[in-house]
């Protein structure tokens, strides 16, 4: 039906002009050969993340492993690794003067261990180089590489630990085919395991076809599994090529799902139409209130 799909109000922003703090940012990056997700994936939260100093940074190439079909990112043989671009990061983070970032990465099921050590390296330098920046990090599942992962991770852990679920279990099979959502988890619980003080993270989007019951057995799965942190936002189609947005979910059901969080133990829950799993995150990770 059409008519259904229409972008409903609620979905309808303008971003507010370009200011300059955006333009500095946007030319460092590009001074730096770094990738920012948020320019990347256009996102809508652009303006309002930069003037907060929050950034979300890809790492180890812009092409991945695996083929997911909600998602925009290229695919095909990554490059090499460049050993260079921790330090990279890094410093640009720190001119920047950022005071929390977001790593995240595509997919490496081409490296023996997932990526992971690649993820401590880059912490590694941004704490040298600026030392007062947060640091969470959006990593993949490591699926098969979980072991060599977590060994990475026990001596370099971020300060905020965020995989993202994405969708419901019964989705997998068509919007995640090389994950496994019990993998996910597990994941997440062993980090936890790990390191009890640092607080996990996991994000849904919704309008895939799920319904609001499985999105709550999938929180109630996150709590089990030890997680502390939430985002539920909206999925955009980002070409026609991609899995169809079955259904806008309304700000209303947003909050109604963000109260169930909250009741099942979450310590934070952002949830809402433009919510994306780095949203807000520096606010998150300080416990302010985030909407
Ligand atoms: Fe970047 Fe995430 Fe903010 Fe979007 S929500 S602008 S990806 S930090
Ligand atoms: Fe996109 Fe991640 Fe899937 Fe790769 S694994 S296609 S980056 S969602």
């Amino acid at each position: 039906n059409e008519e259904l799909l229409r972008k409903p109000d609620w979905m309808r922003i303008k971003l507010p002009p370009s200011s300059q703090k955006i333009d500095h940012i946007k030319s460092t990056l590009r001074k730096n050969k770094l990738h920012s997700v948020c320019e990347e994936a256009s996102c809508p939260n652009l303006a309002e993340c930069f003037n907060h100093g929050t950034a979300t940074f890809m790492i180890m190439g812009a092409i991945c492993t695996r083929r997911c079909p909600f998602c925009d990112v290229a695919h095909g043989r990554p490059l090499a690794l460049d050993p260079e671009e921790p330090k990279k990061l890094a410093l640009t983070i720190k001119e920047m003067g950022l005071r929390y970032v977001v790593i995240t990465s595509v997919d490496r099921d081409d490296l023996r261990d997932g990526g992971a050590q690649h993820f401590a390296d880059c912490i590694r330098e941004i704490r040298e180089h600026s030392p007062q920046t947060r640091i969470e990090i959006l990593t993949p599942d490591f699926r098969g590489r979980m072991e060599q992962a977590l060994e990475v991770f026990r001596d370099t852990p971020p300060d905020v630990f965020n995989h993202n679920l994405e969708t419901a279990p019964r989705m997998y099979r068509v919007a995640r085919p090389g994950a496994d959502y019990k993998w996910s988890l597990e994941l997440l619980r062993r980090i936890k395991e790990m390191h009890p003080d640092l607080p996990t993270k996991s994000g849904l989007m919704m309008g895939l076809g799920e319904t609001n019951e499985e999105i709550v057995g999938v929180l109630k799965d996150l709590r089990e599994h030890g997680v502390n942190m939430l985002t539920l936002g909206q999925y955009l189609q980002p070409s026609r090529h991609h899995l169809p947005v079955k259904r806008y979910v309304p700000p209303a059901e947003f909050d109604e799902l963000k109260d169930v969080a909250m009741g099942l133990g979450f310590t934070h829950a952002a949830c809402g139409p433009f919510v994306r799993s780095s949203y807000h995150a520096d606010l998150q990770a300080k416990g302010e209130e985030v909407k």
